[in-house]
């Protein structure tokens, strides 16, 4: 199957109802003939379902559909974006590990992974994340390097296939954020990642009627290297699975943020019309952007689409020439970043991408309140910048609203 066919069809079995879309199981627990089966189901001798914690059929439709469409080994899920974060790095650290992360991050992952120094693991951020920066900061404690495709909302565009050589090279584990990119503009696992994580709450679900996040694990040989010591039972057992063996078994099922089956039914609709949405967010976007770039009260318009963006190399080589359908904006300070935002009639000033509806929002002051001003810095988000998400409503009607705001800015 080519992609937009596995959006709608990827890892589907029909049921014996005939029914076409997986159906919703909203039940706990499952009963069971014999107790010799459930003892299969727990100890992992058979498939089964159990308790909607640890699997549930409907959120399994949804795992094997992402694992489809990213080229994945397998998939799991988590209640957010962040949850899905949190277990995907926890599943691989230990203390006395190191990782290495980009500087461009959601604000979130920023803080998640600095605040992973109280658990003994060190955290080394890199204002660059490439080649070279990566060679000099990575030792024998290194684990895990992760980075966003392109940051939120720094914008910065990642040089994949070179920081995963190294990756390979050292054994090291790359984990990608590919949540503002999505498989639509491109599949991680196919440039030497080992992971790749979503918030389905953005562009998968596509509408915004619900939180998830998803971990897509891509296999590889990494883990039976003797410094993944933590993997070597579910390397033994699992082969090649043991990323998502080790983490269904351990952090995922003791912590247990499960995806409710009613959120992966919406994102499994969701995800159907992922790449026409995809298109249009990508084509509005790269016009707005230009408006913005020859609009004499804008002081810097940052997308990467852009002729004039220094990643638009990156964005011909990696993303079809299409970079997705966040840009951000200055407008000179705080004060008429805000008096913009205030006369704003159709755009929705709130903190969210990826819907349909054009969002806009002031990061400095909301997503990145609990960074310091050094961090804020080193993630591009200064005080008169502005965020936009680009919906798919007619482009006429988005740059509109944005030419009557700016009137009298
Ligand atoms: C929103 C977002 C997250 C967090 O996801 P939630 O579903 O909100 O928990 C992580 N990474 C990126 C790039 C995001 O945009």
């Amino acid at each position: 199957m080519k992609f937009n066919t596995k959006l709608i069809h990827g890892n589907f079995n029909i049921d014996y109802t005939g029914a076409t879309n997986a159906p919703i199981y909203l039940s706990n627990a499952y009963a069971h003939k014999s107790a010799e089966n459930l003892e299969d189901i727990f100890t992992g001798k058979t498939m089964g379902y159990a308790y909607t914690r640890i699997s549930n059929p409907t959120v399994i439709s949804f795992e094997r559909r992402m694992a489809s469409i990213e080229d994945g080994l397998s998939a799991t899920s988590a209640a957010s974006g962040m949850s899905a974060i949190y277990l995907a790095i926890m599943n691989v650290l230990e203390p006395g590990n190191e990782i290495i992360a980009s500087c461009g991050l959601y604000g979130g992952s920023y803080t998640l992974i600095r605040n992973l120094r109280s658990f003994g693991i060190k955290v080394k951020f890199l204002e660059e994340l490439n080649k070279e920066s990566l060679e000099l900061a990575i030792n024998e404690n290194t684990r895990l390097v992760f980075a966003e495709t392109i940051g939120n909302p720094k914008l910065n565009v990642l040089d994949i296939e070179p920081v995963s050589k190294i990756c390979k090279l050292h054994k090291i584990i790359l984990m990608i954020d590919s949540t503002m990119t999505t498989p639509y503009l491109i599949k991680p696992l196919q440039h030497g990642a080992d992971v790749v994580i979503h918030s389905t709450s953005k562009y998968i679900n596509g509408t915004s009627n619900s939180i998830g996040g998803i971990i897509i694990d891509g296999g590889g040989s990494k883990y039976s290297d003797s410094k993944y010591s933590n993997f070597e039972p579910y390397v033994k057992r699992f082969g090649n699975m043991s990323f998502t063996a080790k983490l269904k078994d351990t952090i995922g099922r003791d912590i247990g943020p499960a995806m409710s089956p009613f959120s992966a039914f919406l994102n499994l609709t969701g995800v159907e019309t992922l790449a026409l949405r995809m298109k249009e967010h990508c084509k509005n976007t790269l016009m707005v952007a230009r408006y913005l770039e020859s609009n004499k009260k804008i002081s810097e318009v940052n997308y990467p689409g852009l002729e004039s963006s220094k990643y638009h190399d990156l964005i011909r080589k990696y993303y079809k020439n299409e970079a997705g359908g966040i840009l951000t904006f200055r407008l000179g300070s705080k004060e008429k970043a805000f008096a913009f935002l205030n006369r704003l009639k159709l755009i929705l000033n709130l903190t969210n991408i990826g819907d349909t509806k054009s969002i806009i929002i002031h990061p400095s002051s909301t997503i990145c309140s609990n960074n310091t001003e050094e961090e804020k810095m080193q993630m591009g988000v200064y005080d008169d910048l502005l965020r936009l998400s680009v919906g798919i409503e007619d482009v006429e009607d988005i740059i509109g609203d944005m030419e009557q705001a700016l009137e009298n800015v």
